[in-house]
């Protein structure tokens, strides 16, 4: 098949998709998945948020991109390779979906620079926020094309070659600014919408509500074993071992290699316990699973059918933002695509700084690697995740917890 597309024409693409997401609400990016020969194969828009809340915050179009590649995959689709794909984005990718793009093995194009959350955020195609061992892999996939003018858009080509069935190789100004201001003009106003949650001295303790309510009734139907396990708050001990234990097993069952994570909210109480889905798509870690479906369980109460105000309130005031409660992982973050990953998904559920008694909201049970390094990575990572949320994980203080999963 010949060549069918430039890349102005998939970053045009790619910025209708943010110009959509940016009408619902939601943050302005999107983006394009192509095949080899450079034939549309999926366009999305992020979809962090819905018909006026927080529907999913891992939502990022690049990052539902390559889940809908897994599971067209897992469906029978015949699909290019992951080397033979591309996907064309209007931002240049966080840390979450820079670590879920190498995790795949895509290649990738992008248009605006994102200095606060982005990849690249110093412009240089470096990539020295991400961990040693990923740079090289990332300067050959990811594509920054020229931009010619001479207005602050303009730059040259940088990183990754484009492929070869781009027609043209180079990004319109005009274009390229659109990118750039669709960003620009949403970030503030969803950062403030994410942080319109209930404030502590609001929050009640879900453990008091009748077993009939609706709002446990629907948590169990996710997690059968959420508030069967409750610590003193912020300070998970072995009690909660045999859940993540039980997890762990059923993450090796669907093709990880034995994490899972855990919610706790500010009481104490154990909310979710979660595998990753590996087998089903790469990118379907644990923690993906774990925020995601706490995200989506809090958007469902308040969105679903029959819901009302009452409801509303009762969610915001039950089943209270993570950023008050407690990340478990069963193992803590590597330097691997998908530790990266994880981590700048943390940071997107977080979105700012951690309350200012919960600094210890990211705890794991057994280490991948020394907390030293753990840190290193984390004060390389871009500004976002640096020096506004500051992620800090750090392990349990419970020794028999630590020992019941060793
Ligand atoms: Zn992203």
């Amino acid at each position: 098949m010949k060549k069918t597309i430039d890349v102005q024409a998939a970053v045009a693409l790619a910025a209708g998709e943010a110009i959509a997401a940016r009408a619902q609400g939601s943050f302005g990016v999107g983006g394009v998945l192509l095949d080899q020969y450079g034939n549309v194969l999926k366009t999305l828009q992020n979809n962090v948020v819905k018909g006026g809340l927080v529907f999913d915050p891992t939502a990022h179009g690049e990052r539902q991109l390559i889940d809908w590649y897994f599971a067209e995959r897992a469906k029978g689709r015949m699909l290019p390779a992951p080397h033979d794909v591309t996907l064309v984005t209007s931002l240049d990718p966080c840390a979450m979906c820079g670590g879920a793009i190498l995790a795949a093995g895509f290649n990738v194009v992008i248009a605006a620079n994102d200095p606060k959350a982005g990849i690249n955020h110093d412009e240089t195609a470096t990539f020295g926020a991400l961990p040693q061992d990923l740079r090289q892999a990332a300067a050959a996939s990811f594509c920054y094309p020229a931009v010619l003018g001479s207005s602050a858009y303009a730059r040259e080509g940088s990183g990754a070659a484009p492929k070869s069935f781009f027609i043209g190789k180079t990004i319109a100004e005009p274009t390229l600014a659109l990118c750039s201001l669709l960003i620009e003009a949403t970030t503030e106003k969803v950062q403030a919408f994410l942080h319109s949650d209930a404030a502590q001295g609001e929050l009640q303790d879900p453990a008091t509500l009748a077993p009939s309510h609706p709002l446990l009734r629907k948590l169990k139907s996710l997690y059968p074993h959420a508030l069967a396990y409750r610590g003193a708050p912020h300070a998970p001990d072995v009690g909660l071992a045999p859940f993540l234990l039980a997890a762990m097993e059923q993450d090796r069952r669907q093709g990880g290699d034995g994490d899972c994570a855990a919610l706790l909210d500010g009481f104490g109480n154990l909310l979710l316990c979660v595998p990753g889905r590996r087998a089903q798509s790469a990118i379907c870690t644990a923690f993906m699973e774990c925020t995601r479906q706490y995200a989506q369980l809090r958007y469902q109460l308040i969105a679903g059918a029959g819901a009302d105000a009452g409801m509303r309130d009762t969610v915001r005031r039950y089943l209270a933002h993570p950023k008050e409660g407690t990340f478990v992982f069963a193992r803590g973050p590597g330097a691997c695509a998908e530790s990266f990953m994880d981590l700048g998904a943390y940071g997107s559920t977080m979105e700012g700084p951690l309350p200012a008694n919960n600094p210890h909201q990211f705890q794991y049970v057994l280490p991948r690697v020394e907390e030293s390094q753990l840190h290193a990575l984390c004060e390389a990572m871009p500004p976002l995740y640096r020096d506004t949320i500051r992620i800090r994980p750090v392990q349990v203080g419970d020794d028999a917890l630590i020992a019941a999963l060793a």
